[in-house]
C-alpha cells in the first residue's frame, strides 16, 4: 500500500469527546470514526487491525472443530417469543416492523435462529455433538454507549453455540472451547485472564469471561494473592458468606411516595443525576402482604438495563446483576423465603458512588401507594463507601480457601457458559437417541468481542506517541519511510525496490511516498503503530544499508538492504 493511494485520516488533536485512551487513539490513528452514538465507521487501517484479530479468532474455531455459518442480523419476534426472551430481554433488544407491520428484532445475539436451525436440520444422535460458529454484527441498544467500540451498540461478535446429549459431552466441548479461548488471546498478544463467571441456574464452574487486564475496564476481578483463583466480582460475591453481609434493621419509617416502580422513575423521583454511573441499588424485601421484611443489598456493575428492572420482574433478572437468591434475600431479612416473592418487592434505592454526596440512602417496599423509608444498616449509613457494602473486598479471605483477595479491573473480550437446555427446550430442539426415544439438547455457547478487543489490545499497548500493537494484529507489518525522496534519485529507486520485494514476500507494508517532512511521517506511523519502520536515507545508502526503527522497544539499527527480509522471518 503506498499512502498516496491510501486513507490514512490520522488526526493531530486528541478529540475531547473520547474518555479512555483507545477510543482517543482509534480516533487519531485514523482507524474509526464516529457516525451516531455507539456507531462507528471503520476506516482502512481499523478495517485492517478488525479483520486480523477475526482471522485469527476463526482460525483457533475451526481447528477446534467448529464450523463456520451465517446467521442473519434482522430476526422474526415470534423466535424471540418461542423462546420467552421477547419478554425478558429488555430495551437492550431493539424491535422493529417490516411494512406488513410484521415484529423483527435486531440480533444482540444467536441462540433462537441457532436453536431453531438444528431443530430443523439436526433428527438423530448421530449427527452430535455440533459445534456451529459466526463472526456477525450485534446490535443491543446499550443505555449508555461509550468509550468508543469498546461498548458500541453495533460491534462485531464471534458467537459459537454446541449441542449434545448429555452435559457430559457439553463439558468436554466447554473445556475444547476454553483452552481454544486462551490461544486466540495467546496469538493475540494480550494479556488476560479467565475467570469464573455465574451462570445462573446451572451451578458449578460452568461459565468463564475471559479479560483483558486494564485500568480502565469497567468490570472488577477478583484474584486470590496466593493461588491462580480468579473470579469475576459477581461470581465472588455469590460464593462470600453471608455473615458477612451487612446487618439490616427492621425499623422502617412509613412516608407516602408514589408507587415508584421503573429506575428511570426512581431515578427522577429522587432527583439523582442520572447521567453519573449507578453502581449500587439496595432492593428492600416484603413478605407476601407487601410488609417490608428487610433489606438486600444488589451491586450492579457496568450499563444494565436499570430502568427495565420492575417489582414484578426481580426474580427474571438475575443474569445481568448480582442478585441475591431467595434464601439469601430471607437470610437477610430474617423471615421465611417461601414469603419472599414478587409481591411487594419494590426498588426505591439508589447509591451513586460517582455523586459528589451520597445520594440519600432509602429503601422501602411498595403497598398500596406507600413507601417506607429510612432504614438503617447497623452503621451511620453517611460514613458508607460502595466498597462497603460490597460483598467481597480487597483483603478478604479467598473462596478458595488460599491467601486474600485481590481486585484488578478487566475488560470482558470473552463470555464462555453452558446454556443446558433453557433453548432447547423452550424451542423444541431435540433428537432421536439410539434408544429411538426423543431427546432435548443440551447447549453451550461462546462469545468473544472481536470489536472490542481491538480497543482492548490499544488499551494494554500504548505510549505516548501511539498505539504500539502486538504484532499478529498491527495493521501494517512495517512501514517505508524514505528520507527527502524528491531529492534523491537512490533513495526513490531503493525504496521502490524494497516496497516491490516486501510485496511479493507477502509482508503487509506501507509505503510512505507523501511528500511530508520526516517528522510528519514518523509521527504517524509512530500513532498508527507500525512495528518496525524501515527508514531509507542518502548517506547510509553508501554502505547499501537501511535504519531500521522498532515501534515496540525504540532501538534503531542499521541492515543491510539484502538482509531486510530477514527481519520478518
Ligand atoms: P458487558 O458485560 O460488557 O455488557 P456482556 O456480558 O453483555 O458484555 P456477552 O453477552 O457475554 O456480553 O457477549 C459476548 C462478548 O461480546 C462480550 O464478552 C464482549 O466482549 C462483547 N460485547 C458485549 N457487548 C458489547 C458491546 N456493547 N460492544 C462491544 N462488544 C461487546
Ligand atoms: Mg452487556
Ligand atoms: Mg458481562
Ligand atoms: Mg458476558
Amino acid at each position: 500500500m503506498r499512502t498516496s493511494q491510501y486513507m490514512l485520516s490520522t488526526l493531530k488533536e486528541t478529540p475531547a469527546h473520547a474518555e479512555v485512551i483507545s477510543h482517543q487513539l482509534m480516533l487519531r490513528a485514523g482507524l474509526v470514526r464516529h457516525v451516531a452514538s455507539g456507531l462507528y465507521t471503520w476506516l482502512p487501517t481499523g478495517l485492517k487491525v478488525l479483520r486480523k484479530v477475526e482471522k485469527i479468532v476463526r482460525e483457533e474455531m475451526e481447528k477446534a472443530g467448529s464450523i463456520e455459518t451465517l446467521m442473519p442480523m434482522v430476526q422474526p419476534a415470534d423466535l424471540w417469543e418461542e423462546s420467552g426472551r421477547w419478554d425478558d430481554y429488555g430495551p437492550e433488544l431493539l424491535r422493529l416492523n417490516d411494512r406488513h407491520q410484521r415484529p423483527f428484532v435486531l440480533g444482540p445475539t444467536h441462540e433462537e435462529v441457532i436453536t431453531k436451525l438444528v431443530s430443523n436440520e439436526i433428527s438423530s444422535y448421530k449427527q452430535l455433538p455440533l459445534n456451529l460458529f459466526q463472526v456477525q454484527t450485534k446490535f443491543r441498544d446499550e443505555i449508555r454507549p461509550r468509550f468508543g467500540v469498546m461498548r458500541g451498540r453495533e460491534f462485531l461478535m464471534k458467537d459459537a453455540y454446541s449441542f449434545h446429549l448429555s452435559d457430559e459431552c457439553l463439558k468436554k466441548t466447554y473445556q475444547i472451547m476454553f483452552d481454544a479461548y486462551c490461544r486466540i488471546f495467546e496469538r493475540l498478544g494480550l494479556d488476560y485472564r479467565p475467570v469464573i463467571a455465574d451462570n445462573g441456574s446451572i451451578g458449578g464452574e460452568g461459565s468463564h469471561e475471559f479479560h483483558v487486564l486494564a485500568d480502565s475496564g469497567e468490570d472488577d476481578i477478583a484474584f486470590s494473592d496466593e493461588s491462580d483463583y480468579a473470579a469475576n466480582i459477581e461470581k465472588a460475591e455469590a460464593l462470600a458468606p453471608t455473615s458477612e453481609r451487612p446487618a439490616a434493621s427492621q425499623e422502617l419509617k412509613e412516608v407516602a411516595t408514589p408507587n415508584v416502580k421503573s429506575i428511570d422513575e426512581v431515578v427522577n423521583f429522587f432527583n439523582i443525576d442520572a447521567k453519573q454511573t449507578v453502581k449500587t441499588l439496595l432492593v428492600a424485601g416484603a413478605d407476601e402482604n407487601g410488609e417490608p421484611q428487610g433489606i438486600v443489598a444488589i451491586v450492579v456493575r457496568g450499563d444494565h438495563q436499570l430502568n427495565e428492572i420492575k417489582a414484578e420482574n426481580l426474580s427474571q433478572i438475575a443474569s445481568p446483576l448480582t442478585f441475591a437468591t431467595d434464601e439469601q434475600i430471607a437470610d437477610v431479612a430474617g423471615c421465611d423465603a417461601g414469603s419472599i416473592g414478587p409481591v411487594g418487592l419494590t426498588i426505591p434505592v439508589i447509591v451513586d458512588r460517582s455523586a459528589a454526596h451520597l445520594a440519600d440512602f432509602i429503601c422501602g417496599a411498595n403497598k398500596n401507594d406507600t413507601h417506607y423509608n429510612g432504614a438503617n444498616w447497623d452503621r451511620d449509613i453517611q460514613n458508607y463507601q460502595v466498597a462497603d457494602i460490597r460483598n467481597v473486598v480487597a483483603g478478604d479471605p479467598s473462596p478458595c480457601g488460599k491467601g486474600k483477595i485481590v481486585i484488578k479491573r478487566g475488560i470482558e473480550v470473552g463470555h464462555i457458559f453452558q446454556l443446558g437446555d433453557k433453548y432447547a427446550k423452550a424451542m423444541n430442539c431435540g433428537v432421536l437417541t439410539e434408544a429411538g426415544k426423543n431427546q432435548t439438547l443440551t447447549m453451550g455457547c461462546y462469545g468473544i468481542g472481536v470489536s472490542r478487543i481491538v480497543a482492548a489490545a490499544i488499551e494494554q499497548n500504548h505510549d505516548k506517541y501511539g498505539i504500539k500493537w502486538p504484532k499478529a494484529i498491527a495493521p501494517f507489518h512495517a512501514a517505508i519511510v524514505p528520507m527527502n525522496m524528491a531529492k534523491s534519485a537512490r533513495v526513490k529507486e531503493t525504496a521502490e525496490t524494497l516496497y516491490q520485494t516486501l510485496q511479493q514476500a507477502g509482508i503487509d507494508v506501507l509505503f510512505d511516498d507523501r511528500k511530508e517532512r520526516p517528522g510528519v511521517m514518523f509521527a504517524d506511523h509512530e500513532l498508527i503503530g507500525t512495528p518496525i519502520l524501515l527508514i531509507v536515507g542518502e548517506r547510509n545508502l553508501d554502505n547499501q544499508e537501511i535504519e531500521v526503527k522498532d515501534r515496540i522497544t525504540g532501538e534503531k539499527s542499521l541492515v543491510a538492504i539484502d538482509e531486510v527480509l530477514s527481519l520478518f522471518t
